[in-house]
């Protein structure tokens, strides 16, 4: 049986990722600071432990054996600091988001490094690293109608947030590994994921999350932050998760590569669709608020040279099924049924 280790297991692409994985058949750990908020874990073991402590790593990278030292066949590092525009972009959480993310990357890879060294196993495991498409040059990004996120743009660098930095930067750390350590490593910079089992109140929540629930709870009007012209694509988690899988299985091809929808919409789009599916004709208040780039868009040609694969999945079909997740979460939150308010 083939041995996964999920680092973010208890967050949104984790939680279905291990699903994934073990309706693949896999034997698998997750390991977060904290379980799954809206469902339970189908980890076959979960570690509630801290990753920016070294010891955690180093305990954790050994897979189950009468060996304790045992490496896992694959190793999918998803965990963050991180959260949506109103977390990311008002500047105030810089120092943890780019401390506690780096510290968790540099700890994996250094654990994965001495177990490879010490049972002469370097080489075994292969290691998925989720980056993000924030780590693209703000200056390809100030057109909202023709933003420039191919794969190799990336250079010179210049992200608009210090999250994006710290994704430049880790993307480095985990291809010098494979380098001067003959680690092999996949990296893919993920695009706006949404869906249900995602963060979808509380300032992390990303903007189709924030929509769906501020439509799922408004009478008569919601709150926009900006003037809605900018555009984005989002990406339906279990698109996501099928991208990194066929990125891990590809032999030949190790990234860095878009996993995204080239679906672009602008925000009042999304919006417009969130209230089509809601059937409530709302009012939008444009206000000021954290905002990121102009325009970004994935770019899908480099994915589908690489992997004959792209995501496909309507923006619509995916905001469906998020809708109606998020009703619900807001109907058991109020107590009330959305047909009452
Ligand atoms: P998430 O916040 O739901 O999951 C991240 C998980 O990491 C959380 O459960 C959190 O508790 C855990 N974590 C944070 N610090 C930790 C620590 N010190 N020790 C152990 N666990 C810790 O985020 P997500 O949306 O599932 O994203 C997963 C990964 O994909 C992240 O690396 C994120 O940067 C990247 N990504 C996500 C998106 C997106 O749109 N969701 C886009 C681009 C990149």
């Amino acid at each position: 049986m083939k041995t996964a280790l999920v680092c973010g297991a208890g967050g949104f692409i984790g939680t279905h990722l291990v699903e994934r994985l073990k309706a693949e058949g896999y034997w698998v750990r997750g390991v977060d600071l904290k379980y799954p908020e809206f469902s339970t874990t189908a980890a076959d073991d979960f570690v509630q432990g801290d990753l920016r402590d070294p010891v955690i790593c180093q305990q954790i990278v050994c897979a189950p054996s009468d060996n304790a030292s045992k490496p896992f066949d694959e190793i999918y590092q998803l965990a963050a600091d991180m959260g949506g525009a109103g977390f990311i972009f008002t500047g105030e959480n810089d120092a943890d988001i780019m401390h506690n993310s780096a510290t968790i990357n540099l700890n994996m890879l250094n654990a994965i490094h001495k177990l490879g060294e010490k049972t002469g196993t370097l080489g075994k495991t292969q290691v998925f690293y989720s980056s993000s498409a924030c780590m693209y040059p703000e200056r390809n990004q100030m057109d909202p109608d023709n933003p420039n996120c191919a794969e190799d743009s990336a250079y010179p660098a210049d992200p608009d947030s210090e999250y994006g930095w710290e994704k430049l930067f880790s993307e480095r750390l985990y291809f010098a590994y494979n380098r001067n350590y003959n680690i092999p490593v996949r990296v893919a910079r993920l695009h706006n994921i949404f869906g249900p089992l995602g963060t979808w109140d509380g300032g992390r929540e990303k903007a189709p999350a924030a929509i769906c629930r501020k439509v799922a709870k408004a009478t008569d009007a919601i709150e926009i932050w900006g003037d809605g012209t900018q555009t984005r694509s989002f990406l339906y988690v279990a698109e996501c998760v099928e991208g990194i899988r066929r990125l891990m299985t590809c032999e030949t091809f190790a990234g860095p590569v878009n996993i995204g929808s080239d679906e672009m919409v602008s925000i009042n789009q999304l919006v417009d669709y969130v209230c089509e599916i809601a059937a409530k004709p709302l009012e939008r208040n444009h206000i000021d608020g954290p905002l990121g780039v102009r325009g970004r868009n994935s770019d899908n040609r480099l994915i589908k040279e690489k992997l004959g694969w792209a995501p496909s999945q309507s923006l619509k079909t995916g905001l469906e099924l998020t809708f109606a997740w998020i009703s619900e979460q807001v109907e058991q939150q109020s107590g009330v049924p959305a047909s009452l308010r």
